[in-house]
């Protein structure tokens, strides 16, 4: 059960649309389980599949709870928003951009329709912290970036840092 490696921007795979999964089972079981593990290492909240190199319509969430307590995962397989609400202002950050937080505007509560590694079809209403997560996971399926939401002033600005992320090369 390895750690995958964490495309960086700007790597291409992180602006491909991620193809939808038709084909589930169990064998998706040790893929989840990478993302967990990577979650896990990296303190990650959210991972999307495009951000390990898989081009599918895969998302992870894992939240770590009190101590003792089970941390709450759940595993996404082509997910659809189905309508949104509200609006709200939360400092993001992404594995693939690290040593960048910027505040982003989303709405604050999300209706979606996913599936599980096994095809059942789920309906879900969420808000708060899972809200964004997921609004942000479901981005990276479709190549957008929590950057792309920035006031063009603010680009501007990151461009410097962005690049140095491209590099290789550790941002303060
Ligand atoms: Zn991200």
């Amino acid at each position: 059960m390895p750690e995958r490696e964490i495309r960086i921007y700007d790597d291409p795979i992180l602006r491909m649309k991620a193809r939808r999964v038709e084909d589930f089972g169990e064998h998706w079981l040790p893929l989840i389980e990478d993302m967990y593990i990577t979650c896990v290492i990296d303190e990650g909240i959210g991972l999307a599949a495009p951000q390990i190199g898989e081009s599918i319509q895969l998302l992870v969430v894992y939240i770590r709870r009190g101590e003792g307590e089970e941390p709450f995962k759940l595993a996404v397989f082509n997910p659809e928003i189905l309508s949104a609400e509200g609006e709200c202002t939360i400092e993001e950050g992404c594995l693939s951009i690290p040593g960048i937080r910027e505040e982003v505007i989303r709405p604050e509560k999300i209706k979606l329709t996913y599936q599980d590694y096994q095809g059942e079809t789920y309906q879900a209403e969420v808000d708060g912290l899972l809200a964004r997560i997921l609004q942000h996971e479901i981005d990276h399926l479709y190549g957008v970036l929590f950057i792309d939401y920035l006031p063009s002033v603010k680009k501007v600005l990151l461009k410097k840092a962005l690049k140095k992320i491209a590099a290789g090369e550790p941002v303060e």
